[in-house]
């Protein structure tokens, strides 16, 4: 097969040193140490595995033979999305944001799965469905920009809202410069709908280490106060370093109903 990314696997981050290897699986404990004391720290820690679930997570974002992983369809409506037999989980964002990188460091164990882009202006904007063996479906929704068109953003809503089976929508946030206009319009839509939602900051290895604090703490204080439907842990993540990427299988694996229980770490 192809050679994997460095830190795709766990086996590969276990190998560093202590510091390092706490700054790939769990990036917000990283920051931690360099709050103002009294700061509350309790949003950081919600959700928290230990090695043994990190692991079994692992294990189902890596396909074999009895596991296949796969991009299943596109669909530009509702009644193209593929029937909703599994759990479900959502990416969305908006254009540049790092979303296909993230998905395809969350698939770089299955390197047959093929994450596409359409970044050409004016491509019709889909939504791609990828199936995960007989667990989950994982569903990266078009780029939104300022300027989105009618007809998108009418697909999107409707997915948002009849889309029985999601469980969880992620929703990515440049982590350098943080909440834009166009991300406040989508935590409106999703508070609107009343799903639960998980805020991703993206791209953490450009951001120095104050801008990320200033980022995580604004953003965490913007969600603890303006929003009912987000998990108030930030998700850290950087798909060149793979900080973070771990956790996040983690995570899906969890809200999908595929890791019942997590044991802390
Ligand atoms: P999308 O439009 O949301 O799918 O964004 P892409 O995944 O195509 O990423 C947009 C740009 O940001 C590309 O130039 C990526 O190489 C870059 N990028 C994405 N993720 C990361 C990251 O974690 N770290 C860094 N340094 N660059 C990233």
């Amino acid at each position: 097969g192809r050679a994997l990314p460095p830190l795709a696997a766990l086996s590969q981050v276990l190998r560093l040193e202590r510091s390092r290897r706490t700054a790939i699986v769990l990036p917000l404990q990283k920051l931690e140490r360099y709050l103002a004391p009294g700061t509350d720290t309790a949003p950081f820690r919600l959700f928290q595995p230990g090695l043994a679930a990190l692991q079994r997570a692992e294990a189902l974002f890596r396909s074999d033979r009895g596991h296949p992983i796969d991009y299943v369809s596109s669909a530009v409506r509702m009644d193209h999305a593929p029937p909703p037999a599994l759990p479900e989980v959502c990416f969305i964002g908006r254009s540049n944001v790092g979303k296909s990188s993230l998905i395809r460091a969350l698939f770089s164990l299955a390197p047959e799965v093929e994450v596409r882009v359409s970044k050409t202006p004016g491509h019709t904007k889909k939504m791609n469905f990828f199936k995960v063996g007989k667990y989950f479906t994982l569903v990266d929704m078009p780029g939104y920009g300022y300027h989105a068109p009618q007809d998108f953003v009418e697909m999107v809503e409707a997915y948002l809202q009849e889309r029985h089976n999601l469980k969880r929508t992620f929703l990515l946030v440049d982590g350098v410069v943080g909440l834009q206009k166009t991300d406040h319009i989508a935590v409106e839509m999703l508070e609107e709908f009343g799903i639960p939602y998980v805020m991703v900051l993206t791209k953490i290895d450009r951001a120095s280490r104050g801008l990320l604090l200033k980022n995580v703490l604004e953003i965490q204080e913007f969600v603890k106060e303006n929003t009912q439907g987000c998990f108030p842990q930030l998700f850290l993540v950087s798909s060149v370093e793979f900080s973070g990427v771990h956790l996040l299988r983690c995570f899906v694996a969890h809200v999908t109903g595929n890791l019942p229980t997590v044991e802390a770490s």
